[in-house]
């Protein structure tokens, strides 16, 4: 593996009176050079900047450096400080840590290497960090280019190989490519083996086999479908590598900018220069099976606003959403069989809003009339009355030492006297906690229903501005528990048919 050396004077050093530009980079090349001898590595290449220029463009030896990196050349970079490499803006350093993260390339200063692959190296990650900078994206297609041209080869170019292999660079060429890691690979053609052999199992129950045999994946404790599923249909397995597959998507959350990589559905396949682990029948069966069993399709966002709380009045289940190519989607039962007749979304969902706001106004018009305060002090009568009673008896149990001093009770009648007004005492006190809790029980319910009912109305008012469904659902969860669906009627084109089911609410509040 070869090294190179990258100088470069700082601004520092040409202000320094003391020596001259070219002194601080022979003195430099001397620091570097010792670093190299002594860790053993071998450098091939010595990158001089003579111009000044803060930014890449300025910076034809810091250019031809990068191009190298990227072509994954060089095994590291020794330069005096990482600022070195990119001290001008911020897109400057997101080209520069991207190549370097990419190509998996050191960068070693006398003080510390600096390691892209590591993750978990929170200075480079800090350097990093200007990758995601907007700005970045235009500048980011020259990169681009020669990764396209990369894979295009056959070169894997992802920084994280796929469970089953590692990544190698090339031997004597740019680039990286897979190779097997035998023991995960076993398990790779385990995988495809149970889901597509004669008496094939599920991914739940492959995902429970692997578990039970104490097989983990690389992250984590346990495999998970999802896992599985991404392994299922992943043709680096057939010897096939990407581009594309993942776009950065940008999107903004909570006023910061997040970046997501969803799996795209259209990206560029070619043939890549690794072995496969699965022979295409394999896999191709393994692909049929998968089409019979879709990925939920709202997985990660949520298309149903009634999700979880619309339930089937009839088996108990939560009624579903199935889309539909043709027509709207629909609200079914799940359960195969169930005589429960399911009705497009955007009906059930307008009824449930409608339904809400008749629930809202009997509700208001029933608890009108009634006085809350009565409810909550409802045993304060009855309390007042205990503990007249209590005051009662502990005057007898004083009264009874003074009875067994002037020698009216003797020692067993004091005794026995004593221990049922002690017990009458304890049974009046236990009716005493009874009845205040319950009381308590009260006020906390009127304190819910003086919350709720504005919140309802809120619900009822907001809830068509809402257009994420994971957003609707949130509200309709704060106030109900369930809503119970019933419908006997089968569909047909007329829409009164369609509109013909029952609700049924069950509010938190009572
Ligand atoms: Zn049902």
């Amino acid at each position: 593996m070869s090294y190179c050396i990258y100088l470069r004077k700082s601004r520092a050093d040409r202000d320094n009176p003391m020596c001259t530009e070219a002194e601080v980079l022979s003195r430099h090349e001397q620091t570097l050079k010792d670093l190299a001898f002594n860790r053993g590595y071998k450098i091939d290449k010595i990158f001089r900047e003579v111009v000044s220029g803060e930014t890449l463009a300025a910076r034809p030896q810091m250019q031809q450096l990068l191009s190298e990196v990227e072509g994954g050349m060089w095994e590291g970079v020794l330069v005096m400080e990482v600022e070195r490499l990119a001290r001008g803006n911020s897109i400057d350093q997101g080209i520069v840590a991207q190549a370097f993260k990419y190509s998996n390339t050191l960068i070693i200063t006398p003080n510390k290497t600096y390691n892209p692959a590591n993750e978990y190296d929170e200075e480079f990650f800090e350097f990093g960090l200007f990758m995601s900078r907007r700005e970045y994206k235009t500048i980011n297609r020259r990169l681009n280019a020669g990764r396209l041209a990369s894979v295009k080869e056959g070169n894997y170019i992802g920084s994280i190989p796929p469970y089953g292999y590692k990544k190698i660079r090339l031997e004597g060429k740019k680039g990286y490519t897979l190779e097997p890691v035998p023991e995960e690979a076993e398990v790779v053609k385990l995988m495809f083996k149970l889901y597509t052999q004669d008496n094939r199992i599920g991914m739940a129950r492959i995902r429970n086999t692997l578990n039970q045999m104490g097989i983990k994946p690389r992250n984590g404790d346990s495999w998970t479908i999802a896992s599985i599923r991404d392994m299922l249909e992943n043709d680096v397995y057939i010897g096939k590598v990407h581009w594309n597959k993942h776009k950065v998507i940008k999107s903004t959350a909570n006023g910061s900018i997040q970046a997501k990589r969803p799996r795209q559905k259209e990206y560029d396949v070619f043939d890549g220069k690794h072995p496969p682990l699965i022979d295409e029948v394999t896999f191709n069966k393994a692909q049929y099976y998968k089409s019979l069993n879709p990925a939920n399709p709202a997985q990660g966002t949520m298309r149903n606003p009634l999700a979880g709380i619309l339930i089937c009045s009839k088996c108990g289940k939560k009624m579903i959403r199935r889309p539909h190519s043709k027509c709207e989607d629909y609200v079914i039962c799940p359960t195969v069989g169930c005589p429960n007749v399911g009705a497009p979304l955007e009906i059930v969902e307008n009824r449930v809003i409608e339904g809400i706001k008749i629930w809202l106004n009997d509700y208001i018009v029933k608890t009108k009339n009634l006085k809350p305060e009565l409810k909550i002090a409802e045993n304060k009568p009855i309390i007042e009355q205990i503990d007249k009673n209590i005051t009662k008896l502990n005057n007898q149990l004083t009264n009874t030492y003074d009875l067994l001093e002037q020698g009216i009770y003797n020692k067993e009648l004091f005794l026995q006297r004593q221990k049922t007004l002690i017990d009458e005492i304890n049974k009046l006190q236990t009716e005493r906690e009874r009845l205040t809790s319950e009381d308590d029980a009260n006020r906390q319910k009127e304190e819910l229903k003086q919350k709720l009912i504005p919140q309802i109305q809120k619900l009822v008012d907001v809830y068509y501005t809402f257009d994420e469904p994971s957003k609707k659902n949130k509200l309709l969860k704060s106030v109900f528990n369930k809503i119970y669906y019933t419908k006997d009627t089968r569909n047909s084109r007329i829409s009164t048919v369609k509109d013909n089911f029952t609700l049924e609410f069950d509010a938190k509040l009572r």
